[in-house]
């Protein structure tokens, strides 16, 4: 509780970024505060959505999920992948397409990166609408691995989540609107 409140003190809300409407969450400062630092990677090691037992490795979404994701790996022992915005993963890459407000983004992953039969916990900063999150989802499967959990640092409130991502165990440390 304490902990929460303390990291929640460190959050910085930016209105109207990167557009008009959005209320953009910063987690950078958490970074920046070694006591923050600390209790955070301490928080999500505690609250990891399944037992470290039940996946392989962890998977960070670009760019804020590799802060986490790494030091998160490395504490319990797992290795790391990269799922990276389309165009930056040497080949062979697999990609995935997904919709936003407006338009469509692509994600990547090396295609060496992930096994078949591997558990995946897949590890970011924030879910919102998890669009994100579900098209990281179907590039683990698309190699004929399997999603373990998902491990957020921050969930937006009010916002539904696509039903393939509330099949899955998440825990996030922090709710907010
Ligand atoms: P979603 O696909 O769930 O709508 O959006 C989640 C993705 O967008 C995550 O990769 C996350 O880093 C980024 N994102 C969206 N809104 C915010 C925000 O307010 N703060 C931060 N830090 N990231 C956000």
């Amino acid at each position: 509780e304490e902990n929460a409140e303390y990291l929640l003190s460190l959050i910085r809300t930016i209105p109207g970024f990167p557009k008009e409407g959005i209320n953009f969450r910063d987690f950078m400062p958490v970074l920046a505060d070694a006591k923050g630092l600390s209790i955070l990677i301490d928080a999500l090691v505690e609250s990891l959505p399944v037992d470290p037992d039940e996946f392989d490795v962890v998977a960070g979404l670009e760019s804020r999920g590799f802060l986490i994701g790494v030091p998160l790996a490395l504490r319990l022992g797992k290795g790391f992948v990269a799922i990276r915005k389309a165009g930056k993963l040497p080949p062979p890459t697999k990609r995935m397409e997904y919709s936003l407000e407006y338009g469509t983004a692509a994600i990547e992953i090396e295609d060496q990166a992930v096994r078949s039969g591997e558990r995946v916990l897949i590890v970011d900063d924030l879910i919102a609408t998890g669009g994100t999150a579900q098209a990281a989802e179907k590039l683990i499967q698309e190699h004929g691995a399997t999603v373990a959990g998902f491990s957020f640092v921050m969930e937006l409130t009010g916002i539904p989540t696509p039903p393939s991502i509330g099949q899955h165990k998440r825990s996030s440390l922090l709710t907010m609107p």
